[in-house]
């Protein structure tokens, strides 16, 4: 009896915070509607069987309802193809040092100023984007779900420190979601302060606390690297090789199925070796689309860039 009356009132709290009552911070009904992970901390705090059994069924219905929406928003006007964004650094212009420069005086390509960046996920906003999970944006390319088609999967490389201090709070701000994709070798095992001096990693603790916006997944653990001639270790290294540092990487991150390859550097070798121990999707540097049935260890990504307008940044993103 008691469990019921439980399970009730958190369907309540559920109900409540999809339409738009109660447990949402801020935002209109419409992203609110299908944005992700909402209500979850009014359960999170559960510590008995009953009440654990209680989230898990929680974060079923959630999911179910996700997955209803998907579908519903779908069906009025589907996406024919979903963009996948690229960012690496995100920097603050106070913060922007010589070292962001090249020698013509323009940005390097990595960087994206947090001034630009802040424009462009308001812009997702205020057109009704919706982020996707790494889940749903696999259903979509193995033709199981369709989507709508104002779907974006927002990927970053490398897990800089400024991501968690630049990026994750406009992302949390607008419900937004991410990948993620870590050097593991290279996550910080103590939490520095910030600087833009030189680069940073993501901290042990700091992954931990954006998990509400990030899912981490592969960029190898010690193969972001190339050999003296220029060629990228998921190149030059033998399949064997390749295999034991994603594994090492997928081991740390705990569990995943994906791997962005470190310069967009791979070849069929390097396919083979992804695929024997289970990482189901790649992604390459190279622009385009993803449409149903593309090669899914070739995964094409749109970078933005410094020199990035506003309007350059709604041609990423639009698609047919
Ligand atoms: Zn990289």
């Amino acid at each position: 009896m008691k469990k019921i009356y439980l399970f009730g009132l958190l369907i309540l709290a559920i109900v409540g915070s999809l339409v738009g009552f109660g447990f949402n911070e801020d935002g209109d009904y419409g992203t609110k509607y299908l944005s992700q992970k909402e209500s979850s901390g009014t359960v999170n705090a559960a510590d008995s069987d009953e009440e654990q059994n209680n989230v898990t069924e929680t974060n079923e219905l959630e999911s179910q309802l996700r997955e209803q929406q998907l579908a519903e928003a779908a069906k009025i006007a589907p996406a024919k193809e979903v963009p996948v964004l690229t960012y690496h650094h995100i920097v603050a212009e106070d913060d922007l040092r010589d070292r962001h420069y090249k020698e013509d005086g323009s940005l390097v390509n990595s960087v994206v100023i947090l001034e630009e960046f802040k424009k462009q996920m308001k812009w997702l906003h205020e057109h009704e984007y919706l982020t996707l999970t790494l889940d749903e944006f696999q259903q979509y390319i193995e033709g199981q779900i369709p989507l709508p088609k104002n779907s974006v999967l927002l990927t970053f490389d490398d897990g800089h420190k400024n991501n968690y201090i630049e990026a994750y709070p406009v992302m949390k701000q607008y419900g937004f979601t991410a990948v993620q994709f870590l050097i593991t070798s290279l996550i910080d095992d103590e939490t520095v302060p910030y600087t833009s001096e030189y680069n940073q990693y993501l901290s042990v603790e700091e992954i931990e606390e954006t998990s509400d916006v990030f899912e981490f997944a592969s960029h190898t653990n010690t193969f972001h690297n190339s050999e003296e001639d220029g060629t990228a270790y998921l190149i030059s290294k033998t399949l064997p090789e390749i295999q034991e540092d994603v594994l090492a990487s997928i081991t740390i991150i705990g569990n995943t199925n994906a791997l962005a390859y470190p310069y967009g550097a791979y070849d069929d070798e390097t396919m083979e070796a992804l695929e024997a121990i289970g990482v189901d999707m790649a992604f390459t540097v190279q622009g385009g689309n993803v449409q149903p049935g593309d090669d899914m260890l070739q995964i094409h990504r749109n970078s933005v860039r410094p020199h990035h307008s506003i309007d350059d940044f709604e041609e990423i993103v639009s698609v047919r």
